[in-house]
């Protein structure tokens, strides 16, 4: 197979003819005798070229045209490396004491709580990598970055008032509803429709705490092992490559949607409340919060806020405990806070004017 050489100390590319037999992959360039493993090939796709270096050579590397590449030993490679790390995820659920078998045999409903409890934090770090990936293209990052700054710090103090592996990451979204939800591995998205809806910082820092409190409990992955089964939760962890990067975009679509039991939404309550009065701040947000929903009756809003409540009378309940849980204490935000939060995700009004000089918007 014709390749490319260059050394990566000079511009020159050399044309070199490449070798491959069994796991390795040779070639001569400047009268030298160069033997890769392709098990340390690093392949860069360049479209309809591929780009391969390997940590023996530093800067030096290969292009080759990746229609000859895989033709020759591309589709063989994928393929393996696929499926070890299938093998080396399967390996790590049995080693966290999972029964594969007892999710077949008694079905995921009953086993996601133990389940989602073994998965392993590592695993759950990395699903919401791929999770957030593809979250990203359908909600957008608002760019206020005093906002987003106020709402990390906010994570990080609930991140240490709880027992959780996870970093607890706020993030503040440009999305079509009301809603905030917790991804697998600590993400927290909430939208700027829930920031508009909050009307004091006690009430948004309550959604929080309670979303943050969905993520030390594991109710997040809990879900994910109800909702979506053994075979999608494989490929949501091994992520992108022969096909699981079309299930993944799946699952994106999904994990807005994610249900949570009564009972895990009675816990993220009652944690939420206990993780803001262990900061040291009010915890008298989350009821107001419940009964405006609660008040908002079966209008659009209320369809939109599906994760924070799952019927009316749920809701009223919800506020009802919550307001006799309550506590005072301090604000979570600081007024400049606040105001740089609700500012977070405002886009600039389309005038007329605007949009005759910029009709796309861009
Ligand atoms: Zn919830």
């Amino acid at each position: 197979m014709q390749a490319s050489f260059n050394d990566g100390l000079t511009a020159r590319s050399a044309p070199v003819e490449l070798i491959v037999e069994g796991e390795r992959l040779t070639f001569d360039a400047d009268g030298q005798a160069h033997v890769w493993s392709l098990a340390d090939l690093q392949i860069e796709d360049l479209g309809e070229r591929l780009r391969l270096s390997h940590p023996k050579i530093g800067d030096g590397r290969l292009t080759v045209d990746a229609a000859a590449w895989r033709a020759s030993v591309g589709g063989v490679r994928a393929e393996r490396r696929h499926r070890s790390r299938e093998t080396r995820l399967v390996v790590g659920l049995a080693v966290a004491g999972l029964a594969i078998a007892a999710v077949v045999f008694i079905g995921v409903p009953a086993a996601s709580g133990p389940l989602a409890r073994a998965t392993p934090p590592d695993i759950e770090k990395r699903m919401g990598r791929n999770f957030e990936g593809q979250l990203s293209l359908g909600f957008r990052r608002c760019n206020g970055e005093a906002g987003q700054t106020a709402l990390a710090t906010f994570g990080h103090r609930l991140q240490d008032a709880a027992d959780t592996p996870f970093d607890i990451r706020v993030r503040a979204v440009q999305a079509p509803m009301a809603n905030a939800f917790a991804l697998p591995g600590g993400a927290v998205m909430v939208t700027d429709d829930l920031i508009d809806m909050a009307k004091t910082p006690d009430e948004l820092s309550a959604v929080i705490a309670h979303e943050a409190a969905h993520v030390e409990r594991r109710h997040v992955m809990q879900a994910v092992w109800r909702s979506l089964g053994l075979g999608l939760v494989l490929d949501a962890v091994v992520g992108g490559g022969s096909g699981a990067g079309q299930q993944a975009v799946l699952l994106a679509g999904s994990v807005a949607d994610l249900r949570f039991s009564r009972s895990a939404e009675r816990e993220a309550d009652i944690r939420g409340q206990q993780l803001l009065e262990k900061g040291g701040l009010s915890s008298q947000g989350m009821a107001p919060f419940f009964q405006r929903i609660a008040a908002k009756g079966d209008g659009p809003n209320a369809a939109a806020v599906k994760e924070l409540m799952s019927s009316h009378p749920d809701s009223l309940r919800r506020a009802h405990e919550s307001a006799a849980r309550a506590h005072p204490g301090a604000a979570a935000f600081t007024p400049a806070e606040w105001t740089a939060i609700k500012a977070a995700c405002h886009k600039p009004k389309r005038t007329l004017e605007r949009i005759l000089k910029d009709p796309l918007g861009a």
